[in-house]
């Protein structure tokens, strides 16, 4: 299929069948943002005179870009129509993901500042050499997807001076959004939303959007879903009534669990709102940051976001605790979270909440602080103060970090000590030790997996019982 666009065709077919395609980086002609650009940006807004169909390149355009390189990206897209309010406009923006997944040799990930893009070799060898046939792509897309947009015009930066100011002000936005969200918590409302727009990625995927706990991909909060569900109620986001309250210290509601049945075609069918451990909220792709349990703490967690080089304190770096993560899987101990819902009251309360996070990276750390609770944001441990694991609880003992008072915490720490002695005494080898956990089924406990010595064999296997915080509320 080819596709029409103002004053030309484009060279490659555009449809929602080419969502999902993956471009490697060998396949890649260019890449737009990612973790290798330092600003990057996609912002949505409303703007009743806004010039329809009009595309504005500020910088370089493709044909003028050396092949296989990381540039800047800004996508800036401007919407009209007399039924447009500001609240849609966080919506309106997560389509912009949709719609270039949408273009045969254009794979889009992530959202807001972490937005990355690829555009393959073989589109650009089609004829797909400028950022002109992108904007007139996205610009007929968001008209017919969404046909309360009237008008819209679309603004790209790829000059990395110039990008800075438009990227300030996308911040400015976000963090008012972000700022709107956090005065609303989820006892004061009666309705919830829900999303599935992340289930052509992650099937099994809905999001469940309360107050306190803002969309996993960051961009979507009560607010933006109540405005996108009232003008399409039918569309991907739409209302969820939370029904009867099953454990309000869990997060357990009646109607949240018939729409994950119903939505996961009955592949999962309870969700804790307010916990990573037990019945988790399922994770796609496409989560800000991922809320780690840490079993060496008996019930710490350590939190690291998209933007993180390097590894966590667990050896792992964000890309291999994301696809353990996502694919739309209830996974007990990795939660995709939004940077925001760390900031909420409710934040994982049922496994013990902010107080039992022992370890932040430091991009996501150095973006919270000032609003991480006063008399724990310095007792939180980053890379720069505890890069291994074996010099956390020493960490934790030298700031009086909550979790040294709690009995899991207690228990772990001694249970290291004994198999340090006993690894002293029957030591041959000791060449190192692997640690594993496995999730409980639906989501309880589980069992801590230690292979100790095993670069030849394995010399021993411990498995133990992880405790689940039950009702334990601290
Ligand atoms: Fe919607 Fe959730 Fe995907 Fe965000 S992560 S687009 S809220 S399904
Ligand atoms: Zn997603």
């Amino acid at each position: 299929m080819s596709f029409e666009f103002f004053g030309g065709t484009s060279p490659v077919d555009v449809g929602p069948v080419y969502e999902g395609e993956r471009i490697r980086g060998k396949q890649m002609y260019i890449e737009f943002g990612g973790p290798k650009v330092e600003k990057h940006f996609e912002l949505c807004r409303v703007n009743q005179d806004a010039t329809d169909g009009k595309v504005t390149i500020i910088g370089p355009d493709i044909k003028d870009m050396e092949e296989g390189s990381s540039v800047p990206i800004g996508i800036h897209i401007e919407v009209a129509g007399p039924q447009l309010e500001e609240d849609l406009e966080a919506v309106f923006e997560r389509r912009i993901h949709e719609f270039c997944n949408f273009v045969n040799g254009i794979m889009h990930l992530n959202q807001r500042y972490t937005n990355w893009m690829r555009l393959s070799k073989t589109a650009y060898e089609k004829g797909f050499d400028s950022l002109n046939i992108l904007g007139a792509i996205l610009i007929r897309l968001f008209k017919a997807e969404l046909p309360i947009i009237e008008k819209a015009q679309v603004t790209f930066y790829t000059d990395a001076e110039k990008i800075k100011e438009p990227h300030a002000m996308a911040m400015k936005v976000y963090n008012a959004r972000d700022e709107r969200a956090r005065g609303l918590h989820d006892e004061d409302v009666d309705m919830y939303y829900g999303c599935v727009l992340c289930q052509s990625f992650a099937p099994t995927h809905a999001c469940c959007i309360t107050p306190d706990r803002t969309s996993l991909c960051g961009s979507i909060n009560w607010f933006d879903a109540r405005a996108a569900a009232k003008v399409d109620p039918k569309g991907p986001l739409y209302e969820v009534p939370p029904g009867e309250c099953l454990d309000a210290f869990a997060g357990e509601f009646s109607g949240v669990n018939d729409m994950i049945k119903k939505r996961s075609l009955g592949e999962i069918s309870r969700i804790y709102l307010y916990s990573g451990m037990e019945f988790p909220h399922t994770s796609c792709g496409c989560f800000e940051a991922i809320d780690f349990f840490i079993p060496e703490t008996g019930v710490g967690h350590g939190i690291i976001d998209r933007s993180h080089n390097g590894v966590a304190l667990n050896g792992l770096p964000f890309s291999a605790m994301a696809n353990q993560t996502g694919g739309g899987k209830q996974m007990p101990g990795f939660n995709g979270i939004s940077i925001q819902y760390i900031l909420s009251p409710k934040f994982q309360q049922y496994d013990g909440g902010i107080k039992m996070v022992v370890w932040m990276g430091k991009t996501v750390k150095d973006r919270i602080y000032e609003l991480l609770p006063e008399d724990l944001r310095d007792k939180i441990a980053t890379e720069e103060d505890v890069s291994d694991l074996n010099d956390l609880p020493a960490w934790l003992e030298k700031v009086k970090h909550p979790i040294i008072e709690t009995e899991e915490y207690k228990a772990a720490v001694a249970g290291v000590e004994e198999e340090e002695e006993w690894e002293e005494e029957g030591a041959m080898m000791p060449v190192g030790t692997v640690g594993m956990t496995i999730p409980g089924v639906g989501g309880a406990g589980g069992f801590k997996v230690i292979l100790k010595n095993c670069k030849i064999h394995a010399e021993s296997i411990i498995i133990k019982k992880i405790e689940s915080r039950r009702g334990k509320k601290k």
